[in-house]
């Protein structure tokens, strides 16, 4: 094993768990906790969830569990360059969007519409409650019962309305503080993944061309690293060259500038994180690169009217499957209805969030086809 810095999060200086247990034997605390994540219900559905592209769409985009494992990847060669928790920025990546609903951002966004008077739906928010309270797997506790500092890396965002509700994990929102630099690598191993794998799969969708990615400087400067260095290269071949570049110096900026912030703030151990600003980031260059980027792919691949239909029809599924569980929570599946006598519109949402792309196609179908049942 690779040794931690200091500053890093380990077994040692962990704030524990909510319900005290033994010590593993044989992997770390955070091993613990990365182990019960691959072995949860919302880890095996990460499957059959869109990132952008819905899961019927094709067999060779990224879906959510894909998407998990490139920024767990990712991750890990970051925090090993920086002496930090590697198996504590792989919980967090393979669990950081397990809270997602089906169909993608449309999805999210069509929950928390729907959600509004009932104290609204925030994905993050979601991903900690799927391993605090939703999964049903031990004899002693609701959820997976992992370390604070897994917990906290997954709740990313938060409003100060459902921070105060949280306790130990939302004190940070209120009070200003930063998380652990493993959280914070997490986040940022998240947009590298994310960036990159959409470059990929806009292009293999054919929903952008090249030629207007040539238009976004980072994209241009690989290409043309490339093209220098194998004149005959096109088609896939060039694309992937090109877009394992864009990863390589993402990732080694990161290294770069991270170990720099990280030596300038003298942190002296873990609480000196929570005080000190972001220290985990890229160089103000490809920083800037990075937010042509996503400008990019907002304006040409999030917005691209094929998108646009598949989450208008995403917005209605989601819309209709609510309205009539709202309505009528004895359509229901009985150990929901239970769960609806308990918590009320909470667990209609828990409900449709934690269903695949095809389930919730499917369970449209057996409310509103009359031919199906
Ligand atoms: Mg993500």
């Amino acid at each position: 094993m690779h040794e931690f810095a200091p500053y890093a999060v380990s077994s040692a200086n962990s704030r524990g768990r909510r319900v005290q247990e033994e010590s593993p034997s044989g992997r770390s605390e955070f091993q613990r906790d990365r182990d019960r994540i691959i072995h949860s219900t919302a880890f095996r559905r990460l499957e059959y969830k869109t990132q952008v592209f819905v899961n019927h769409e094709g067999d060779l985009f990224r879906t959510r569990l894909t998407h998990s494992l490139e920024v767990a990847q990712i991750g890990r060669s970051v925090a090993r360059n920086l002496h930090l928790n590697e198996d504590l920025v792989e919980a967090i990546a393979l669990a950081h969007d397990l809270g997602h609903t089906p169909f993608g951002h449309a999805g999210q966004d069509a929950l928390n519409d729907c959600m509004k008077s009932h104290g609204g739906f925030e994905h993050n928010l979601q991903s900690l409650r799927v391993v605090d309270v939703l999964e049903e797997r031990y004899g002693s506790f609701d959820g997976l019962n992992l370390c604070f500092e897994t917990r906290e890396g997954i709740l990313k965002h938060c409003a100060k309305k459902n921070a105060r509700k949280l306790g130990d994990v939302g004190e940070r929102f209120l009070t200003n503080q930063r998380p652990s630099l493993e959280a914070q690598l997490a986040n940022l191993a998240d947009e590298i993944a994310y960036n990159n794998h959409d470059v990929d799969d806009g292009l293999r969708s054919g929903l952008i061309a090249q030629e207007q990615l040539e238009q976004v400087s980072i994209f241009s400067r690989h290409l043309a690293m490339v093209r220098k260095l194998y004149p005959e290269i096109s088609g896939r071949r060039l694309i992937h060259e090109t877009v394992r570049r864009m990863i390589n110096t993402l990732v080694a900026d990161l290294i770069r500038q991270s170990a720099a912030s990280i030596a300038a703030a003298r942190l002296e151990g873990l609480p000196a994180v929570r005080m000190a600003p972001l220290l985990i980031g890229f160089s103000e260059k490809v920083r800037l690169e990075q937010q042509e980027l996503k400008k990019f792919l907002r304006d040409h691949l999030y917005r691209h009217y094929q998108v646009a239909r598949m989450s208008n029809k995403a917005r209605h599924t989601i819309e209709m499957l609510f309205n009539a569980f709202s309505s009528d929570a004895r359509l229901l599946p009985p150990e929901h209805q239970l769960k609806y006598q308990q918590d009320g519109h909470q667990a209609i949402a828990d409900y449709i969030a934690g269903m695949t792309d095809r389930y919730a196609i499917r369970e449209y179908r057996r409310l509103f086809a009359i031919e199906e049942s």
